[in-house]
């Protein structure tokens, strides 16, 4: 009993599953990652683990770009993750984490000509962001790393550095989450979060181009709104200042889930509450991802703990 990893190839207890001080992602960074999320029915007695297999395809579009070759198929990679939430017995919502990275004990920086190895852990992990209350934002005096330098869209474990500056900065600055911007000035995204604003009845995003990752709880939003509540989204660069006239904003990760932003750089955005665009999209999301929603079932995979809580 107690909390299980995957780790070099076996499942392991969590506290058998360390990695050398001279690791090469530990120096270098060179490591892609993923975020799970494990959400816990009490009524079903069960945790319904959200969009996996897309999660785990991104992971290996973003292993490609550093690289880093995972033996495991996707659906290996699925149902290693179902055992481990399974053995670990948590009743309670967790956070997976899949890392797959350059694992040589080597000096020398690049991506060539290095082992590689990936391990998954489970955690308990409860809201990150605020959302009934919403969040204070500012934009940050960092800029999100371009494309040209570390691609965004790979959810590479060095570029967290960029959303680590930022994240500190909002925080000593009493806000509670920081909006990055591209180097040209227009919205990119939150430390951890996708971004949307609600303005003349539709969605607006930045699209891709813009540095962002493409987060799947911004698809599974987007997807949402047209089918769910006939309301489109447009994808397009948004310059800081129509943040700041925004009907509604709200950021979207599995972290995060869907939380309202209600003030950005000392200005209310809209009523300075949840908006009702906003309201409607949390509770939709919130069914779906607990299994209570019978026609996104396909987005979930149910769980049911084989151990008692640890
Ligand atoms: N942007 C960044 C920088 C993130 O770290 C995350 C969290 N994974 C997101 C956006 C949202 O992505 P997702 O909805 O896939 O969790």
């Amino acid at each position: 009993m107690g909390a299980y990893a995957y780790f070099q190839k076996k499942i392991v207890p969590l506290e058998d599953a360390k990695v050398g001080i001279m690791t090469h992602a530990l120096n270098y960074g060179t490591g892609v990652f993923e975020g799970i999320r494990g959400n816990w029915n009490p009524v079903q007695r069960k945790t319904y683990l959200f969009r996996i297999k897309d999660h785990f395809e991104r992971l290996t579009k973003s292993a490609h770009t550093l690289r880093i070759e995972i033996q495991e198929s996707v659906e290996e990679l699925c149902a290693t993750t179902v055992e481990i939430v399974q053995r670990s017995g948590y009743q309670e919502d967790v956070y997976i984490r899949p890392l797959a990275y350059k694992s040589s004990e080597e000096i020398g920086v690049r991506l060539h000509n290095l082992q590689d190895d990936i391990f998954i852990f489970v955690h308990p992990f409860g809201a990150y962001l605020d959302a009934e209350k919403g969040i204070r934002c500012c934009t940050s005096s960092w800029r999100r790393v371009p494309d040209t330098s570390i691609p965004g869209r790979a959810k590479v474990t060095g570029i967290y550095v960029n959303s680590a500056l930022a994240k500190t900065e909002a925080w000593d600055r009493g806000y509670d989450e920081a909006i990055l911007l591209t180097h040209e000035g227009n919205v990119s995204e939150g430390s951890g979060e996708n971004i949307f604003l609600v303005s003349g009845g539709v969605l607006i995003t930045p699209p891709p181009a813009e540095g962002i990752l493409v987060g799947i709880t911004r698809n599974t939003v987007i997807e949402l709104a047209a089918k769910e509540l006939g309301i489109p989204t447009v994808e397009r660069g948004v310059p800081r200042s129509e943040l700041y006239g925004a009907d509604e904003c709200f950021m979207t990760g599995t972290a995060a889930h869907v939380t309202p932003v209600i003030e950005i750089d000392s200005r209310a955005v809209g009523s300075g509450g949840t908006g009702p665009v906003t309201r409607q999209i949390m509770d939709l999301y919130s069914e779906i991802i607990r299994g209570n929603n019978s026609t996104y079932q396909g987005w979930c995979t149910a769980v049911a703990p084989t151990s008692a809580p640890v």
